[in-house]
């Protein structure tokens, strides 16, 4: 059973510097020739993004094109079997089935308004693509997404949806022939091609500004669940909130508007894969230690001479050897309190939603429900846990489970 988080000096600041950290974590380590992209993007994404103008497009489109505000539901069922109040975050019903779509939905009307009309993505089980390539065809753009070969063959059915979006989707040819190969195309292309080209980064990860502009387009989860808790207990602020972390771009927009709030308690729940010890786990708080990847510096896993350690989960968007910057921040703080979920654990909190509640979670979402059975809540508290997508791109993986 876990212990709340220690009450942290009010002193201890969760926003982003101007030169984009976040406490020892951050920053920009880019190659020279990307140096003109990011500046762009730094000087513009705020001025941008809170103008009247991009405000009304963004929030019309969250409404019209992905359904929110997504409900916030009192699960009775699951409440009753842990004997406390959980409430659902449903991401899960957002179109294209999660959470990332809020993102992009975001970085698409940026590069309209940075009149930048090709995207590039890279992605790795290919859920990132699949909602890039869905904005793109939305506002009529090109769409390149750069996918590991190994991925591609693993996660075919993503490869179609976005074919049929009209995406281009060029395979990386070296190295492990995954994630950070993809990454390392979709880099190479910048470069390239750095007048027409934005490049679309799917989670709280990258150079400064990518981790506080994704987190403050995910940010409207925890903006709706303050008017949600309101509307339903009088009372803006749960008690918990416990949210699984890949790169953390669901956990950022879940917590963000409580970041400050010291009496709200925020969980982040990694993938230990088959045990953390095992070799085989993406529980980067707990194995990571202080390095540089995709640009930014957090905690990843690595060799002792730097050299980033394959992770594994059960979950392809889970299965990520960082976090990014913000999560290393506030697990390094006592602001989060880290959990991790092995495999297992997460295929049995899949099973336990499915016929608890009737919702079938994707497998990266499993893993926050089943860290349900490792904690200890009262009667009277209240627990929110976003449900960061739905379950159907996994049910490959459940049926062979069952
Ligand atoms: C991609 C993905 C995640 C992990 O990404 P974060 O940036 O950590 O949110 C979690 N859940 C679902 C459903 C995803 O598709």
């Amino acid at each position: 059973m876990i212990e709340p988080a220690p009450k942290q000096k009010q002193n201890v600041s969760y926003q982003v510097s101007d030169e984009g950290y976040y406490g020892n974590f951050g920053g920009a380590f880019i190659p020279e020739m990307l140096h003109h992209n990011v500046e762009t993007l730094r000087k513009n994404y705020l001025k941008i993004t809170k103008s009247v103008d991009f405000q009304r497009a963004f929030k019309s489109l969250l409404r019209d094109y992905v359904g929110r505000p997504t409900p916030l539901y009192l699960a009775e069922r699951l409440s009753k079997k842990y004997n406390t109040n959980i409430l659902l975050k449903r991401e899960d019903l957002c179109h294209t089935g999660a959470h990332k779509i809020n993102n992009t939905i975001g970085q698409i009307l940026l590069a309209k308004r940075l009149k930048k009309p090709r995207i590039i993505a890279e992605t790795g089980a290919g859920q990132h693509g699949v909602a890039t390539a869905t904005v793109c065809a939305l506002m009529g753009m090109e769409c390149i997404v750069y996918m590991g070969e190994v991925d591609m063959e693993r996660q075919a059915p993503n490869v179609a949806r976005m074919k049929m979006l009209g995406a281009k989707v060029i395979p990386a040819l070296s190295g492990s022939r995954t994630l950070k190969d993809a990454t390392n195309e979709a880099i190479r292309d910048w470069i390239s091609n750095p007048e027409d080209t934005h490049y679309i980064i799917g989670s709280v990860v990258g150079p400064h500004p990518y981790p506080d502009m994704v987190a403050r387009f995910q940010s409207v989860i925890s903006e709706e669940m303050q008017k949600q808790l309101k509307q339903k207990y009088g009372n803006p602020n749960p008690d918990y909130i416990i949210a699984c972390v890949g790169g953390g771009s669901n956990a950022a927009g879940a917590f963000y508007h409580y970041l400050d709030n010291l009496d709200v308690k925020l969980v982040a729940v990694e993938a230990a894969g088959e045990g953390i010890h095992s070799g085989k786990s993406a529980a980067t708080s707990v194995l990571g230690t202080p390095g540089v990847i995709h640009g930014s510096k957090t905690l990843l896993m690595q060799t002792a001479d730097g050299q980033i350690v394959e992770p594994h989960s059960i979950s392809a968007g889970l299965d990520y050897p960082g976090i990014g910057p913000l999560h290393a921040h506030l697990i390094r703080t006592n602001r989060a309190i880290p959990m991790s979920i092995t495999d297992e654990e997460s295929l049995i909190g899949a099973t336990l939603l499915a016929r608890i509640e009737g919702i079938i979670p994707a497998l990266e979402s499993a893993h926050a429900i089943a860290v349900l059975e490792k904690m200890s809540f009262k009667k009277s508290d209240i627990v929110v846990i976003n449900l960061s997508g739905r379950g159907d791109k996994d049910l490959q993986t459940y049926m062979k489970y069952l």
